[in-house]
């Protein structure tokens, strides 16, 4: 039987891993912008190889990739009448996968863009949306569910609610796009010890921001509450000037945002360097959000003590040809050239 989410935390970190979008519109499978995946029914497949590709990289939780097919973002591409369809794939799909490997499924929701704060009617829009969605994502049957990147206090709580009343174990991630207030005006830490109070199990922040930047307010969230915290960044260099991948500019100046970002990658050593800041924090859910690779995650599961079945292809540079001890004469005279 695969351990519950509970039993897990509670036995040490659970490794995370998400950024489908990302790497499925990088594969040529999502099409950036409306940022649709509609790839869950049109290419299922290329869903499929990719969750198992972070489940052997390590991840314990195979996120069903729900993110943005919602009704509204749905209708933005016509495709209003593959609503359900694509959810209910999505979690299977996921669910599939796990099995290979005894992860967790999580269901999926995100920011709906439709929430105003100043407009008490788009509350009932917004938790219509989420209860169609995770009405199938509970009867396709999933482990929690992960509601994330989150701007508003007042739109998240409305998720954890929906998925108190399915039942479900809800963790929920804010999205630290602003300096230290949500975008109703809460700091992070408020916002998340409230989530707590409400009953979250797992609070913390996802997307938006790099390791270097995200850090430093995580560690604020879990001096404030005493549930699972959850840390997922980009892994993208943000730095003090450029503190989310927003705000990086690419050399001619203009935004990086979202599909020039590849010169800001971090290599698979920050995420692993990041994998163990967290855990020191006392994080309890590490993972891994928009431009994320199989990689990064490896390396994160390695730096965190644990053989995957990714391990298998660790890299060896002892074999290769121009780094082993043992380089012969021939290949030797290349090294004047390979060093510049
Ligand atoms: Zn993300």
């Amino acid at each position: 039987m695969t351990a519950s989410l509970a039993e897990r935390l509670r036995a040490g970190i659970v490794l995370g891993a998400e950024g489908y979008v990302f790497e499925l519109e990088r594969r040529g499978y999502i099409k950036a912008g409306p940022f649709v995946p509609e790839v869950v029914l049109d290419y299922p497949d290329a869903v499929r190889e990719l969750h198992r590709e972070f489940l052997r990289a390590g991840a314990e939780v195979m996120v069903a990739l729900t993110y943005y097919a919602h009704r509204e973002k749905l209708r933005d591409v016509g495709r209003e009448g593959d609503l359900e369809a694509m959810n209910r794939r999505a979690v299977r799909i996921a669910r599939e996968v796990a099995r290979e490997g005894a992860a967790l499924v999580a269901g999926n929701v995100c920011n709906t863009w439709a929430y105003d704060p100043e407009d008490p009617a788009t509350r009932d829009t917004v938790r219509a949306m989420y209860a169609e969605q995770l009405g199938w994502a509970a009867e396709e049957g999933v482990d929690f569910v992960i509601s994330e990147t989150n701007d508003y206090l007042g739109e998240a709580l409305i998720a954890l609610e929906v998925i108190q009343d399915l039942g479900l174990p809800a963790m929920v991630t804010l999205a630290p796009t602003q300096p230290h207030l949500t975008r109703d005006g809460y700091e992070y830490a408020d916002a998340c010890r409230i989530l707590a109070a409400e009953g979250a199990q797992v609070v913390g922040l996802n997307c938006d921001r790099g390791p270097r930047t995200m850090v430093p307010l995580i560690a604020r969230i879990r001096d404030t509450v005493e549930c699972a915290v959850a840390i997922q960044p980009v892994p993208y260099r943000t730095d003090a000037i450029a503190p989310t991948m927003e705000t990086l500019l690419s050399p001619k100046g203009e935004r990086a945002f979202p599909i020039e970002l590849d010169p800001f990658t971090c290599t698979r050593f920050d995420m692993a360097k990041f994998a163990l800041q967290a855990r020191e924090l006392g994080v309890d859910y590490i993972g891994i959000c928009c431009g994320a690779g199989p990689h990064h995650v490896r390396a994160m599961a390695e730096a965190l003590g644990r053989e995957v079945p990714a391990s298998r292809y660790s890299p060896s540079m002892g074999l290769h040809p121009m780094f082993r001890a043992d380089v012969s004469a021939k290949d030797a005279a290349f090294l004047p050239s390979w060093n510049g």
